[in-house]
């Protein structure tokens, strides 16, 4: 066994869990998983098909009409706490499944595990304290408000994040008593299905909680067409968010759709460099720069552009790509696909020049997707790459002069996720924070460490609906109005 690539496998990736159970799929076919390091395949995971989904479902309502319906908030919550704690036993675990699985480096993967065990706990904290209200009413009445789950929700998440997507999707809704069906992306989904046995050896009653493993036209278009699914929160693409609302639509069931970003950072001439820095690039090449909140867009006030630009190349020249067991500064890319659809872009620059580059440190198994990030400048405003999600490590560099400029550049793409502010001036600041398009806006930072608690999700072309945090389970429920005559 290599040590570098040994998986802790404590679940079976084969079978699907439905209904508390480890079921082979129909047709008991499997799909091969590789690691993005090394271009080996490593397992071979459920191909689970609408059969499948139809039967997750089937056991997702069982349990809202059984045990899991039946038990108290304060209950729900232990629950949720007890998975969060077995999470946190399995951390260096579900790190390795992650980082062999998707290609991140170790230490990125391992926070990613401590998120998930912080989804579990904060939302185990919040299963009694979401509340319905009363409200005051003609004579005669009393009207309160109930806040009740949707029924069964359906989860779609993508291959980039799959343990903190689902700790802020699966979390939520099984915070507010939902029972989920979860179909993890095919490119990587071991920690999906690792999830799924922990909260089965937490005690998570059956069926409350099913993941089938497959593809998205398969398993994934079955499960936002199933007429029993109440609700679903798709984490992916923009095309395929389209689908999926279109899918819903078709059963009137509401969606959550948290999509791509092409977030900018904004760089005033008074902001305090040394601290900008490391966000800066951080955020355009953290997970390899395919994360939904990338900052792929550094916007940086004329006066300062060159001297920043040069900072930043310094820092690119800097970075090493290797394996993720080997925990460098970037990892390799998911799969060859998602190298091919980079490099596309990095070879048609249309006029705008790569000013540095990381390095690929030598040795790396030559089936690995690694790919140099590159630090672009001089480019005009419509250019794709200035427009475009690249979800690559790539960030493009524009000068502006004015703040009113600068607002124009930000709010100029379709989408509207993340942004970050960087100046001194406490006015720019809050007139910044309300004229840009977007669902968070960071100042003087940059994701703020990613907060469980801190509410998140786009405007425009980003999706809508919102995730994490307590304005998560407003979503993940629905009111229902109570008026009483007494006389
Ligand atoms: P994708 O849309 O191709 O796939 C996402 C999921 O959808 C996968 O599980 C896939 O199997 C499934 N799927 C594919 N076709 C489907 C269909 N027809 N019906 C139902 N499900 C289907 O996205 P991807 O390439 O895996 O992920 C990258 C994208 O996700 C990027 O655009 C990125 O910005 C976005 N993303 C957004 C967030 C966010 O929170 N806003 C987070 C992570 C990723």
């Amino acid at each position: 066994m290599d040590a570098m690539t040994d998986l802790p496998l404590f679940f079976d990736p084969t079978r699907c869990f439905i209904g508390g159970e480890w079921i082979l799929p129909n047709g008991q076919e499997t799909l091969p998983l590789e690691n993005p390091s090394t271009g080996e395949i490593i397992a071979g995971i459920a191909r689970g098909r609408a059969a499948d989904i139809d039967a997750a479902v089937t056991a997702a309502r069982a349990a809202l009409d059984g045990e899991w319906g039946r038990t108290p908030a304060a209950e729900r919550g232990r629950i949720l706490s007890r998975i969060g704690q077995k999470v946190l036993e399995r951390v260096d675990d579900l790190a390795r499944l992650e980082a062999l699985d998707v290609g991140k480096p170790l230490k990125q993967a391992r926070a990613d595990a401590l998120a998930l065990a912080r989804y579990m706990e904060f939302y185990g904290g919040a299963c009694d304290k979401i509340m319905g209200g009363t409200i005051p009413y003609q004579e005669g009445y009393t009207v309160y408000t109930l806040r009740e789950p949707h029924g069964v929700t359906g989860h779609i998440v993508p291959w980039n994040y799959p343990m903190q997507i689902i700790g802020r999707s699966v979390g939520g809704a099984l915070c507010m008593g939902n029972a989920a069906v979860l179909k993890p992306a095919e490119e990587a989904c071991l920690t999906a299905i690792a999830f799924a046995r922990i909260a089965e050896e937490a005690g998570l009653p059956k069926g409350a909680l099913n993941v089938v493993p497959g593809l998205g036209e398969e398993a994934g278009a079955a499960l936002t067409t199933h007429p029993g699914v109440n609700h679903i929160s798709f984490t992916g693409s923009v095309g395929v968010g389209i689908k999926v609302q279109q899918a819903a639509a078709r059963n009137i069931v509401p969606v959550t759709l948290e999509l791509g970003g092409k977030s900018p950072q904004l760089v005033f001439e008074d902001a305090d460099l040394d601290r900008a820095l490391p966000f800066l690039v951080n955020a355009g090449i953290q997970n390899a720069g395919q994360t939904c909140s990338a900052s792929s867009r550094i916007l940086v006030q004329r006066k300062i552009h060159d001297a920043l630009l040069e900072r930043m190349a310094e820092r690119y020249r800097a970075l090493q790509v290797g394996p993720a067991m080997a925990d460098l500064d970037v990892g390799p890319l998911v799969s060859a696909r998602q190298k091919q659809i980079v490099s596309g872009f990095l070879a048609n620059l249309g006029g705008a020049r790569i000013v540095a580059q990381g390095h690929i440190v030598e040795g790396v198994p030559t089936g690995g997707h690694y790919l140099a990030p590159a630090l672009v400048a001089d480019i005009a405003p419509d250019n794709v790459l200035a427009r475009d999600e690249i979800f690559g490590p790539v960030q493009v560099v524009i000068p502006f002069e004015t703040e009113e400029e600068a607002i124009a550049i930000a709010n100029g793409t379709d989408y509207g996720l993340v942004a970050g502010i960087w100046t001194r001036d406490g006015g720019r600041q809050m007139r910044l924070a309300k004229a840009i398009r977007s669902g968070q806006v960071f100042i003087n930072n940059y994701g703020a460490g990613g907060g469980v608690e801190l509410p998140f999700g786009g405007t425009g072309k980003s999706g809508h609906g919102r995730e994490k945090g307590l304005e998560a389970l407003y979503g993940f429920s629905v009111l229902k109005t109570v008026a009483a005559w007494h006389g």
